[in-house]
């Protein structure tokens, strides 16, 4: 099972996807950086979903 990448989040994911933000630690462009998402998160604004997990496995 894999878990939500939301900070302080540790629901399960059922999405993955991407958002589009800025890597700490690499330069300063936004780019999309890969998550797994849960059921909440995958409601967020900056939040691309690609497919639900369960296509994946
Ligand atoms: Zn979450």
């Amino acid at each position: 099972m894999k878990t939500c990448d939301h900070i302080n989040c540790d629901k399960q994911a059922i999405y993955t996807g991407h958002i589009y933000g800025r890597v700490s630690g690499s330069d300063n462009k936004d780019s999309f950086i890969p998550v797994n998402a849960c059921d909440t998160h995958s409601e967020d604004d900056r939040f691309y979903p690609d497919k639900p997990l369960s296509e994946t496995e």
